[in-house]
């Protein structure tokens, strides 16, 4: 097993926290907007997601554990 290093937190602290590096674990775009438009469109599956981790938050390439 090594430290992944696609994590969100590899770039930041040099250690996998297993936190998508895209979205930096929020699930969005990290677009102002489009939090807005997922909170009006609630019931919505339209939700504007991560295209990353597909708003999993987790690293897709660790899957969440910080390491690979
Ligand atoms: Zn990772
Ligand atoms: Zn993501």
């Amino acid at each position: 097993m090594a430290k992944c290093t696609d994590c969100d937190g590899t770039r930041v602290f040099g250690g996998g926290d297993g936190v998508c590096s895209e979205c930096h674990g929020t699930g969005g775009t990290g677009n102002p907007l489009d939090a807005l438009a997922d909170a009006i469109n609630i019931l919505s599956d339209e939700s504007t997601k991560c295209h990353k981790c597909n708003g999993s938050r987790k690293c897709t390439t660790c899957n969440g554990t910080g390491e690979t």
